[in-house]
């Protein structure tokens, strides 16, 4: 990006508010904030310590003292105090200038209530926003990706993230058909639990399970085979164990959330209007976020749909690249801004 005052003077910023990653692109400065959505406690008094990275880092060390909360878990706002210390967190970190009021755009799941949108331009307002623009989710992430927002064709995004999995069809500025359902990234990670503790009575940590999927994880009909050792806990003698698990086990234990997937896509495909499912058959549809990178998802609702399926370029970042892009030219945007209405 070239140097210019603009980039200098400007706080506006744009928002990626995930359930499990906050991203923050400043106008003129690009992406400058990646962490995730995490806000440290201390279980004495309640006390807010930390946030973002920090917050992840102080839990192995100070355990028991601190406990560390997800506000945005499930997709929804589940504690809206922290939630909005969040937000303001974020805001202030990568404000150049206190005085000089930003305006704000920012990515929230579709399937949000009012109430919950409304927590959302509060908090964006209360931090000192002077105009906030709410996005959904999966509209950021077209633009992102750079499909044909604005043109009168359709255009399908599947989004998994880590508390939902958000599908969209696009078309003329708007959100056409959509489906949002609360299965996605950690639901993966709960079913990989489930599944040791079943088959080998092995309690394992939620973050050994995220590392499990990302490690060897996959879905049929990926064929690649690996396999890796877990630590845990023996839930008959109480002791710490290891055993060695291998992919075929983890597609197993994939199979139900990754199904709930599968099933929604088809869902909104059917809910689509035939001229757009026309354009959807020859164009495709662009999978995104964190889950998209899960090996095999791509070929497994290729092969359900017939349809082509794209992973998009660096999917964990294109929710924040398209609010980011908004922000950089907020008058080429106005109708997918009053398309989501949310005043
Ligand atoms: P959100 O938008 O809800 O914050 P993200 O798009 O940031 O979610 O994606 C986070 C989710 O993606 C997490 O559940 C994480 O475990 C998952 N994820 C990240 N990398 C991979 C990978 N390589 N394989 C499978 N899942 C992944
Ligand atoms: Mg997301």
């Amino acid at each position: 990006m070239k140097f210019s005052l603009l980039s200098f003077i400007s706080n506006d910023i744009a928002i990626d508010l995930g359930t499990a990653n906050t991203l923050v692109f400043v106008r003129g400065r690009g992406i400058q904030v990646n962490e995730p959505s995490l806000v440290a406690v201390r279980r004495l008094d309640q006390k807010i310590v930390a946030f973002g990275t920090e917050a992840r880092e102080m839990l192995g060390r100070t355990p028991g003292e601190i406990t560390t909360i997800r506000p945005l878990r499930d997709g929804v706002i589940a504690d809206f105090e922290l939630a909005e210390e969040m937000i303001r967190y974020f805001i202030r970190r990568v404000q150049a200038n206190r005085f000089m009021r930003p305006t704000v755009v920012i990515g929230i799941p579709s399937g949000i209530t009012e109430v919950e949108k409304r927590a959302v331009r509060d908090s964006a307002e209360h931090a000192g926003a002077r105009e906030v623009f709410l996005v959904e989710e999966p509209m950021a992430a077209a633009i992102g990706m750079g499909l044909p927002v604005h043109e009168p064709v359709g255009s399908m995004v599947v989004d998994v993230g880590g508390g939902t999995t958000e599908i969209a069809v696009i078309s003329l500025s708007g959100i056409v058909t959509s489906i949002s359902i609360r299965i996605a990234g950690d639901e993966m990670n709960d079913s990989i639990i489930q599944y040791l503790k079943r088959k080998y009575n092995l309690l394992i940590g939620e973050k050994s399970a995220e590392i499990i999927k990302m490690k060897i994880g996959s879905v049929p009909p990926y064929k690649e085979k690996a396999g890796m050792k877990v630590k845990g806990r023996d839930l008959v003698k109480g002791i710490p164990k290891t055993i060695e698990i291998n992919s075929i086990e983890i597609q197993e234990a994939l199979d139900e959330p990754v199904s709930s997937i599968v099933e929604a896509v088809r869902l909104t495909l059917e809910k689509t209007p035939p001229e757009l499912s026309a354009d959807i058959l020859d164009r495709g549809i662009m999978l995104t976020g964190g889950g998209a990178l899960l090996h095999g998802l791509d070929a497994k609702l290729r092969e359900v749909t017939n349809l082509p399926v794209n992973v998009a370029e660096d999917p964990l970042t294109c929710v924040v690249r398209g609010t980011g892009e908004i922000i950089e030219n907020i008058s080429k945007f106005q109708k997918v801004l009053n398309r989501s209405k949310l005043y």
